[in-house]
């Protein structure tokens, strides 16, 4: 399968972790703005991850730099638009980008500024490129209770208008879900879908608790259901949707070779999966490149990847009408 020609859907995309190395350094040009290198083949060293880094949190170092140049109102727009061309670039229909608003008030931005930029962003290459988009406001769950409650307050005007779900993201530790049950359910009643970043180092539990405390109805990651029994059984009851990033999970060691992720596993033991970039930049990838690494390692067939595609259709959190123009590409596939 030629997987760059192919229609393809991603669901679990940082923008921060996207961004092109090369706008890094003419936006850090133009605004003054100090980062370590201005060539380009140096910035790539920076920005991307080794695939033997240590851990996640290792892995997360990478998104320091791109966030010095992603505090203007111009430039978060400019990095939307460009990470949307560049999925459409490669046949990618339909894209749900996250970002975490908070991390971009350095300069004085508001959170509103903030959130209406990456919005006017990606309605611009959605009016260009042949790809309809929505974003996920990501909540760290290092930062406070009360900051991840200014972010659902504060995103709540600008649902059904670029905004459709929340997410809880950065380092993860164990039990983290029940520190946030209040601001992700004032976020439910409200309206936001929810996804949320769970069992990716190592604690299946806290997908389990991701969906019991928190109502999730996607994971980030979810690997490591695969040691915890029962939340293997609650994702495969309810049919919850795995937001899976092959080779994220490699670099942070969630898996150590792709050979021994559990995609293929829980694919054919009737657990919705879902293929991500996660980080076009950091994990140096692009869903082309996910879809060959998959379906290369585990001699998957056509078949399997329209099924996974219209299951992609179904987990997004888009409207009817743009599931049912998604659903149009499956002739092409
Ligand atoms: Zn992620």
């Amino acid at each position: 399968m030629n997987f760059s020609k192919i229609p393809k859907i991603e669901l679990h995309c940082h923008l921060d972790g996207s961004v092109r190395p090369e706008t890094i350094i003419d936006i850090a040009k133009k605004d003054g703005i100090h980062i370590p290198s201005f060539d380009k083949e140096e910035m790539k060293e920076e920005l991307i991850a080794p695939l033997n880094c240590e851990s996640l949190d290792d892995y997360l170092k990478r998104f320091s730099i791109p966030n010095l140049v992603m505090q203007s109102k111009e430039s978060l727009k400019r990095i939307t638009f460009e990470l949307f061309e560049d999925a459409a670039k490669e046949n990618v229909k339909y894209m749900e980008v996250r970002f975490a608003p908070l991390l971009h008030t350095k300069m004085g931005l508001s959170i509103e500024e903030i959130i209406l930029s990456v919005i006017e962003g990606m309605k611009e290459a959605e009016e260009k490129f042949d790809i309809h988009g929505n974003i996920i406001l990501s909540c760290m769950r290092t930062m406070s209770v009360e900051s991840a409650f200014e972010v659902v307050e504060k995103g709540e005007k600008f649902l059904g208008k670029g905004v459709v779900a929340i997410d809880l993201c950065a380092s993860e530790d164990e039990g983290f879900c029940e520190k946030f049950i209040d601001p992700i359910t004032l976020a439910r009643g409200y309206g936001f879908r929810v996804t949320i970043h769970a069992g990716e180092t190592g604690i299946g539990k806290n997908v389990l608790e991701a969906v019991k405390l928190l109502g999730a109805e996607r994971i980030g990651h979810g690997v490591f259901i695969k040691d915890c029994e029962e939340a293997y059984n609650i994702v495969k009851q309810k049919q919850v949707v795995l937001e899976m990033c092959p080779t994220s999970n490699v670099q942070t060691k969630a898996v150590n070779q792709i050979s021994d992720h559990p995609i293929c596993d829980f694919h054919r033991d009737g657990i919705k999966v879902t293929v991500n970039t996660d980080n076009r930049t950091v994990s140096n990838t692009t869903m082309a490149k996910e879809c060959d690494l998959v379906w290369d390692e585990f001699a998957m067939n056509d078949v399997e990847y329209k099924q996974i595609y219209m299951d992609s259709v179904q987990a997004s959190f888009a409207n009817e009408e743009v599931k049912e123009s998604l659903k149009k590409y499956l002739q092409y596939i």
